[in-house]
C-alpha cells in the first residue's frame, strides 16, 4: 500500500510504500477514496499544542508514536473483511467514524469512545487515511455514505460531526439568537451549514481573512465581523441584536477568540470552545460568575451524534462544504496550504 508517513514531529510526510494489509476477526480493510486535511493534522505534525506563557503540551510525551500516517476523515469502499465481519457491500463508499475508544473504559461503556481514557483514534493513534488503504477494528465504524460524493462524505468524519456536537451543547439558544461562530475555515463553513440544518437563526462569523468571511456570507451566515477590527466585540453584538450573544463556538481556541467571545457574551451565555490553535485563559475570574457564563470544551463527537449526522445528511439537509481534491502525493503542499490559511473549506486527498 501507498502512504505518506510522518516519520518526525516537525518533519515532512514521506512516501512510503508498504506491505498490504491484511485483516482477521471484525477487521475491515478499505481502498481509500477521499480524506479530508484537518487543521488538526498541522498540530499533529507539529507535535504538541501550545498551552500559552511558553509551556507546551509534547505529543510525544502522551504517548503518540510515529511513525504515522495521519487523515481522520477517511471515506472508502471494501476491499477485504475479517471473517467476524458481518456483510458489507464492496460496491459502496463508507465514511469512517475515527474517534475509536478501547470499549472497556466508562467513557467507552456509556458511549462516548470519542472520551476514550486510552483512544485508539484513526490517524491519530492508529494508521489513518494519507493512504490508499486503511485498515478498521470493526464495521460498527462504518457508514454508507449512499448518494454523496466521497470528497463531500468525508469532512463529515471530523469537520462535521465536530461542529454538529459543538452546536448541539448550544441547542436551546439557536432559534433565539444567532450563534457566534468564531473561525470559518474547515470547521467554521460547515457550522455555518449544520447551524440551518438544525433550524437554527442565520449565524454571525468572526473571522480574520476576508475570503474566509466572503465565503461564510455565500454560505448563509448573516454577518461576518474581521476579529482584528478594534470594535469587534461591539460589531458581534451589534450584529446579534435584542437578546445578546447567547451562545459562541470558537473554531480557533487561541487567547484573542477566547478574549472576544468573553467579551461579547451576554449574561448566563454559553462558550463552547473547539479550537486548538493554543494559548492560556484570558479571562478575569470574577467576571465568570458575574457574567453567569458556561465555558465548555468540546471534542469530536460520539458515534451516536455521527449517526445523527449521517441521518442528517442523508436527508439532504446538510449543505455540502466547498471541497476540492488533490491526489495523495500532494499532501506536504496541501498541509503547507493550510497552515498560510489559503484553504477555503476543505483540500481532501483523494488516493
Ligand atoms: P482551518 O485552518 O481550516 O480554519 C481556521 C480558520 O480560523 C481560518 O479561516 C482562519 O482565517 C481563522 N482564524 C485564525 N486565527 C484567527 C483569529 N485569531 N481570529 C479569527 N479567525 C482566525 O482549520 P479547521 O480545520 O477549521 O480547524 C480549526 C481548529 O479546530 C484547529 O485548531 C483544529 O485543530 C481544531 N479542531 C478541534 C477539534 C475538536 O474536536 N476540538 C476537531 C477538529 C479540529
Ligand atoms: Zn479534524
Amino acid at each position: 500500500m501507498k502512504c505518506q508517513s510522518l516519520n518526525e514531529f516537525g518533519g515532512a510526510l514521506i512516501a512510503e510504500d508498504r506491505p498490504d494489509l491484511s485483516v482477521s476477526g471484525s477487521e475491515v480493510v478499505l481502498r481509500v477514496t477521499a480524506n479530508g486535511v484537518c487543521h488538526s493534522d498541522l498540530h499533529i505534525q507539529e507535535g504538541c499544542y501550545n498551552l500559552g506563557g511558553g509551556q507546551k503540551l509534547s505529543f510525544a510525551d502522551r504517548g503518540m508514536k510515529l511513525p504515522l500516517v495521519m487523515g481522520h476523515e477517511p471515506v472508502g469502499m471494501v476491499v477485504a473483511a475479517g471473517d467476524e465481519a458481518g456483510e458489507l457491500d464492496a460496491s459502496k463508499n463508507y465514511v469512517v467514524y475515527p474517534w475509536q475508544g478501547c470499549g472497556d473504559c466508562h467513557q467507552c461503556k456509556d458511549g462516548r469512545e470519542n472520551y476514550c481514557v486510552a483512544p485508539r483514534y484513526v490517524g491519530m493513534h492508529i494508521d489513518g487515511g494519507y493512504a490508499d488503504h486503511l485498515k478498521i477494528p470493526h464495521p460498527r465504524y462504518l457508514f454508507d455514505i449512499g448518494t454523496m460524493a466521497p470528497e463531500i462524505a468525508a469532512p463529515l468524519a471530523c469537520s462535521g460531526l465536530t461542529t454538529y456536537s459543538a452546536l448541539k451543547k448550544v441547542e436551546d439558544t439557536l432559534k433565539k439568537a444567532p450563534v457566534v461562530i468564531i473561525g470559518v475555515g474547515g470547521l467554521g463553513l460547515m457550522a455555518v451549514g449544520l447551524v440551518k440544518a438544525m433550524g437554527g437563526l442565520p449565524p454571525v462569523v468572526v473571522d480574520l481573512d476576508p475570503v474566509k468571511r466572503e465565503a461564510a456570507l455565500k454560505a448563509g451566515a448573516q454577518a461576518a465581523i474581521d476579529g482584528a477590527a478594534t470594535d469587534a466585540v461591539a460589531q458581534v453584538q451589534k450584529a446579534v441584536g435584542g437578546t445578546g450573544v447567547l451562545a459562541t463556538i470558537d473554531l480557533v481556541g487561541a487567547e484573542s477568540t477566547a478574549s472576544l467571545a468573553f467579551d461579547a457574551i451576554a449574561k448566563g451565555g454559553k462558550m463552547v470552545i473547539v479550537g486548538l490553535f493554543g494559548g492560556s485563559a484570558p479571562w478575569a475570574l470574577p467576571f465568570i460568575p458575574v457574567k453567569a457564563v458556561t465555558i465548555m470544551g468540546s471534542y469530536v463527537g460520539s458515534l451516536a451524534e455521527f449517526a445523527e449526522l449521517m441521518d442528517l445528511a442523508h436527508k439532504g439537509l446538510v449543505p455540502a462544504l466547498p471541497t476540492k481534491t488533490y491526489p495523495l502525493d500532494s499532501a506536504n503542499d496541501i498541509l503547507h496550504q493550510l497552515e498560510q490559511g489559503r484553504v477555503v473549506g476543505r483540500a481532501v486527498l483523494t488516493p
